[in-house]
């Protein structure tokens, strides 16, 4: 068994981030499995190398420890390689449409606006996605327009149209920047992980990927998709401003410290105490871990509380 945790460095580690972290590593250290850590630093306009050391710093602070660790855009070639392939199956796509175009549309799971695969019929040039990227147009991979019924371990339903729901994935963005959605399915597999654990906010995505590893021939991962941490807004603890700043959480808190309040959210432990992830091993158990999401709240004075927890 192998697994990963997979945060973007697009931001400061906040408290949903260290719960998913801890969930994940304590999957695999509870059925004896492999766990790496994998820094997705795709996304030049956004990320930060202070951010990726940050969250290793993170990691190492809460008591989680790596049996490797990855850096996303160290995959470039293996990205590459699999965009050739797609579009040798004629799988691959130019799109010029503007993301003003679709909104107003049709609402997709996850939030966003559904692509209308209003390109879809469009060919790549003689030179293929290169080519088509240097003038201007971001690349989309052709799905099947099939169904796909899937829920995942944790009882999650996951079954979508994700041609028609969502549309046709971008795998290259238009300023070049290898898309989510390709790089995970790339990367899961080269990494051989056998489970993928990590936030519900990404259930959304996870069919897309599915019908993606079909079109690369890669074999799909078990999947499990956890409760989140929410700001008191209800909405994901972004990585952005106005959540939780892991530097705030470490100046009022130590990492055991934190474990235990983390450790309490998921129904490990019956008290917020102070806890290592290594002491969690044994008693960890998918079966406790709550099904509904929690709110987060923050003040230097309290810490860090958990609500419907005594934390
Ligand atoms: N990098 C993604 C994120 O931080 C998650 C990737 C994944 O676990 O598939 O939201
Ligand atoms: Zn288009």
């Amino acid at each position: 068994m192998i697994s990963r945790f997979a945060p973007s460095t697009t931001g400061e580690a906040h408290p949903g981030t260290l719960l998913s972290a801890l969930l994940v590593w304590l999957d695999a250290r509870a059925r004896g499995g492999r766990v790496l850590l994998r820094l997705e630093d795709l996304d030049t306009t956004r990320v930060k190398d202070a951010w990726a050391q940050q969250l290793r710093d993170a990691c190492a602070w809460l008591g989680l420890d790596w049996d490797d660790v990855v850096i996303q855009s160290g995959q470039r070639a293996a990205h590459e390689a699999a965009l050739d392939r797609l579009a040798a199956s004629d799988r691959l796509y130019p799109c010029t449409c503007s993301r003003a175009s679709r909104a107003g549309g049709r609402r997709a799971p996850d939030g966003g606006w559904a692509y209308d695969n209003t390109c879809r019929d469009r060919v790549l040039p003689t030179n293929g996605w290169r080519a088509a990227l240097a003038a201007g147009a971001a690349i989309r991979t052709r799905l099947d327009d099939v169904h796909v019924a899937l829920v995942d371990e944790l009882g999650v339903d996951l079954s979508q149209t994700p041609a028609r729901d969502l549309g046709d994935p971008v795998v290259v963005r238009r300023d070049g920047v290898i898309a989510y959605q390709l790089a995970v399915v790339v990367d899961d597999a080269d990494a051989a992980i056998t489970d993928v654990v990590r936030g519900r906010d990404i259930a959304p995505s996870t069919v897309t990927q599915v019908l993606l590893q079909r079109l690369l021939g890669l074999s799909t991962p078990r999947y499990r998709h956890h409760f989140l941490l929410l700001e008191p807004a209800a909405t994901k603890l972004a990585k952005l401003h106005g959540s939780i700043p892991f530097t705030a959480l470490r100046a009022r808190h130590d990492g055991p410290a934190l474990c235990g309040i983390l450790a309490h959210a998921a129904n490990l432990a019956p008290t917020p105490a102070a806890i290592t992830p290594h002491a969690l091993v044994a008693r960890f158990d998918w079966a406790t871990i709550p099904r509904t999401d929690r709110i987060a709240r923050f003040d230097p004075e309290r810490g860090l509380q958990i609500e419907g927890t005594d934390s």
